[in-house]
């Protein structure tokens, strides 16, 4: 074990910058390129990594200190394979890239032996990139674009997976069709009435394929337009270095330099739920085969949420349980709040602190027991959709036999390079863990691409935001006031109501809010929480401003359109800052 220092890096025109967080402390096991401090110059800040895998023997800096180029941050007892391996390969060119840059990290399982060019392979790929939805064909995409040749091996007949044929995009054209449905209605209080509306289920549900068909016959285009060679097939590892992909003809095995697993997640099933065709999850939801007279949603998550709101739009009478006391269980409860009163009106009943106990199969629908504080009598339902989760396919593609260590549940371990514990191996996406969002897979994809490309990346993102797409919006990204409050953070808040919008009043509405949280030391924007129509594009403003660093003074001084919602952002801001005059709030002692 060598005792190795970290210093100050080149500070470009800055002498001196400040110390804003020591991040680790002396004793601490690092990997290699996570951050050890973050420091601060007028326009961003910047975490220094530590190059090294290995124990923090000692940290030179304190918070609040003026540093240089050259000062001493901290000295690592390094990893001795860690030290040998990190050197940065350079950018990749369309030269092959060896396989292997670096070891996995030290907090990894054991490491395995690398295997590549395997003898009982049939075909040798440079990179193969399991599973083609957004964190597969993100990879694939970019490793194609640094130069590599990459195969892509995808089991169902488009590309695109969860994301793109039954998720995010397939339930937004449906929230869309939803939200047209009740503004229409809601018109009628401001003196424009419409007839009620005539739903074509065929022709709706055509348009929604329409438009997941454009998305993922323009990535079959992007891919060609890459030379990315998309094979149709299941593939599984058969043993370490060695995947079969089974297809109509029969099996192929193939080896690899690198290889990105991306074989994402799938519904969870509930044991007590019977195998009936009235029972349906959120691919079946989205089939939109018929509008039921009675349904019950179970889960009052972000899919259940919307996939009840888009039912109850479209004339279903929806229910939803939860067993949590909140609904959205994710977001801060005075986001939530907003959000609940609107679907107690739109929905039929809305049972929280329950959950269901056991549901029949009967002639005339599924009869559902409950239990729980908040359980209601057993009542009849003509469909039931489960929406209580998702669970990582870590286990169903073999991983254990090639040396992959899948947790429990079935998620992949991986390090900050999306490295498993298998050198050549990297996983990326649902399968490697939460939040299970088709932003992060796409992040982590191109990670693990440039990794391979052999480029000095690591996911070093401060923020992923999570949106729910009901009406209102939901949308919260960084702290949140409950992990604020739980971890005993020192955070003071702004917040702007919806009701002084001028922008949100001429749209009808006014119960939304947005509301920023601050350090309370460096006035830096930690969080942020927004309620209300079109909560979710708003809230990348405040996700770029954690990611820059940006304080309550930036953001209020920055000048945002009027009438908009957005400026509520910046009217936050200057709630906190005490310098708005669009209400009168309180001076704070
Ligand atoms: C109804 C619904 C709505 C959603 N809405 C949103 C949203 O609005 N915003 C958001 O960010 N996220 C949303 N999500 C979540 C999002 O879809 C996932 O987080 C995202 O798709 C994960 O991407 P991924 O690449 O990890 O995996 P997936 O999208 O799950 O893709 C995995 C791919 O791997 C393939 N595959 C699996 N096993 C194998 C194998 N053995 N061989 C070959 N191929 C295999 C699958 O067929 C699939 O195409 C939603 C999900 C659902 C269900």
């Amino acid at each position: 074990m060598a005792v190795l220092e970290v210093r100050v890096p080149d500070l470009g025109n800055f002498a001196e910058v400040p110390v804003i967080d020591v991040l680790v402390q002396a004793g601490e096991v690092v990997e290699a390129e996570s951050p050890l401090v973050t420091l601060e110059t007028d326009k961003a800040s910047m975490d220094v990594p530590s190059p090294y895998a290995g124990k923090v023997v000692e940290v030179s800096v304190q918070k609040g200190v003026k540093v240089s180029k050259g000062t001493l941050i901290a000295k690592i007892e390094a990893n001795v394979a860690s030290t040998a391996a990190t050197p940065v390969a350079p950018a990749a060119t369309s030269a092959a890239v060896p396989a292997a840059v670096a070891p996995a990290a030290a907090s990894q399982p054991a490491a395995q032996p690398l295997v590549t060019r395997h003898p009982k392979a049939e075909r040798h790929v440079q990179v193969l990139v399991i599973g083609a939805g957004p964190g597969g064909y993100t990879a694939a995409f970019r490793a194609a674009d640094l130069g590599l040749a990459v195969t892509l091996i995808e089991r169902w007949p488009t590309l695109g997976g969860v994301c793109l044929n039954v998720g995010c995009i397939p339930s937004k054209a449906l929230l869309h069709a939803a939200k047209v449905v009740d503004e229409a209605a809601s018109m009628a209080d401001h003196g424009i009435t419409f007839g009620a509306p005539k739903i074509d289920l065929d022709k709706l549900r055509g348009w929604k394929s329409s438009v997941v068909g454009k998305l993922t016959g323009g990535l079959q285009m992007l891919a060609k337009q890459r030379k990315v060679d998309v094979q149709t097939g299941t593939a599984r590892f058969v043993e370490p270095g060695l995947v079969a992909v089974d297809d109509a003809q029969g099996t192929k095995l193939l080896s690899f330099d690198h290889c990105i697993i991306a074989a994402g997640s799938e519904p969870v099933r509930l044991p007590l739920v019977p195998d009936d065709p009235r029972v349906i999850d959120s691919t079946g939801a989205l089939e939109l085969d018929a509008i039921p007279n009675r349904m019950l949603v179970i889960g009052g998550g972000i899919i259940g949420l919307e996939m009840g709101s888009v039912y109850a739009s479209l004339g279903a009478k929806v229910s939803v349980v939860e067993f949590m006391k909140q609904l959205a269980p994710g977001a801060d409860a005075d986001l939530v709040r907003p959000l609940e009163k609107r679907l107690r009106k739109q929905f039929e009943a809305i049972w929280l602190g329950a959950k269901v106990k056991a549901v029949s199969a009967e002639k005339d629908g599924l009869r559902v027991t409950f239990e729980g504080d908040g359980a209601p009598e057993p009542q009849l339902f003509d469909r039931v959709l489960v929406a209580v989760g998702r669970k990582p396919n870590g286990k169903v593609i073999g991983a254990d036999l090639a040396g992959i260590a899948v947790d429990e549940r079935g998620f992949i371990r991986v390090d900050k390079q999306m490295r498993t514990n298998v050198a050549n191996v990297y996983a990326i996406g649902d399968i490697v863990g939460q939040p299970m969002l088709a932003h992060k897979a796409t992040h982590e994809g191109k990670v693990a691409a440039e990794v391979i490309a052999g480029e000095k990346r690591s996911f070093d993102a401060r923020v992923i935001p999570a949106v729910a797409y009901t009406d209102p919006e939901i949308a919260w990204v960084g702290v949140t006031e409950t992990d604020a409050k739980a971890q005993g953070l020192r955070y003071e808040k702004g917040m702007f109501p919806w009701a002084a919008s001028g922008r949100s009043l001429a749209q009808g509405r006014d119960e939304g809010f947005t509301k920023l949280l601050f350090d309370a030391d460096t006035h830096r924007v930690i969080g942020g929480g927004i309620v209300g129509p079109g909560a979710g594009e708003l809230i990348a403003e405040i996700s770029l401003a954690i990611e820059m660093g940006a304080d309550a003074a930036d953001i209020g001084l920055t000048i945002h359109p009027h009438p908009t919602v957005s400026e509520t952002i910046a009217m936050s801001a200057e709630a906190f800052e005490g310098t708005l005059t669009d209400l009168y709030v309180p001076k704070r002692k």
